[in-house]
C-alpha cells in the first residue's frame, strides 16, 4: 500500500472507476443514480463516485477524493454511503476495491429469505472468491437490515467482520450488495460470481416452487 498517492495514481483510478461503472451498468445493476464504487489510492485516501450521478454516464469530474474517514477533499458532495466503503480500507489494507450496486436480483434475494444470512455451498463457481479454491467449500454473506443511519451499519459490518473471515461481501436487505477484493479486478470478478450465484439460486427457487 502506497504512503501517498500520485497525480497519475488518482488519474488511473479514475478511469479504472469509469470503465467498470460502465460495465456494471451495461449489465443493469446500478438504476436510477444507485450504486457506488471506489477503489484505495493510499493508506489514507480513496477515490469514490459523488453522489447521485447516473453510473453509466459518468465523467471524470464524477470521481472524489474522501479519506477513511469519509471526509471530502474537496468541494464534491461524496455518496451518502461512502462510510460503508472507507470503513473496509481504513480496517484491511489488503482491500483495493470496493464495489457497491442495488441490482435487481441481490435486493430480491433479500426479500424472499427471512435468514440473516446467505449460505452457498458446492457451486463451481464459489472458486472465483479470492481463497477458494474447491466447489466443495461452503461461504455465507450477511444480510444486514436497511438503515439511512450508514454510521451504525457501517460499525455492524465491521462487528461482523471482526468475528467472521474472510468475507467477501454482504447484502442489506431491500437494498443491494456489497464486495471487495485486492484490486478492482478482484473485486468485479467477486461481483459478477455474486450476481451469477444470486440468479442460479433465485431461479432454483422459481423452478422448485419453494423458498
Ligand atoms: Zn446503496
Amino acid at each position: 500500500v502506497k504512503l501517498t498517492y500520485s497525480p497519475l495514481d488518482l488519474d488511473i483510478a479514475t478511469h479504472r472507476i469509469i470503465e467498470t461503472a460502465n460495465f456494471l451498468d451495461s449489465k443493469g445493476w446500478t438504476p436510477a443514480t444507485s450504486s457506488n464504487f471506489s477503489q484505495r489510492l493510499d493508506n489514507n485516501y480513496c477515490a469514490i463516485t459523488v453522489s447521485g450521478k447516473h453510473k453509466g454516464r459518468l465523467t471524470p469530474d464524477d470521481i472524489m477524493v474522501v479519506d477513511f474517514q469519509g471526509n471530502p477533499q474537496d468541494e464534491k458532495k461524496p455518496s451518502a454511503e461512502t462510510l460503508l466503503h472507507t470503513s473496509l480500507y481504513a480496517k484491511n489494507p489488503d482491500i483495493g476495491a470496493v464495489l457497491h450496486t442495488h441490482s435487481l436480483n441481490s435486493t430480491l434475494l433479500t426479500l424472499v429469505t427471512e435468514n440473516s444470512s446467505w449460505k452457498l455451498a458446492d457451486y463451481e463457481l464459489l472458486k472465483a472468491f479470492n481463497g477458494i479454491s474447491t466447489h466443495e467449500s461452503s461461504i455465507e454473506f450477511p444480510i444486514f437490515a436497511n438503515t439511512q443511519d450508514i454510521a451504525s451499519l457501517a460499525a455492524e459490518v465491521m462487528e461482523y467482520l471482526q468475528k467472521k473471515n474472510p468475507c467477501w461481501g454482504y447484502l442489506i436487505k431491500g437494498h443491494g450488495v456489497y464486495t471487495w477484493g485486492k484490486d478492482m479486478a478482484e473485486t468485479l470478478r467477486h461481483l459478477e460470481a455474486i450476481e451469477y450465484l444470486i440468479q442460479c439460486e433465485l431461479e432454483v427457487m422459481r423452478i422448485k416452487g419453494k423458498k
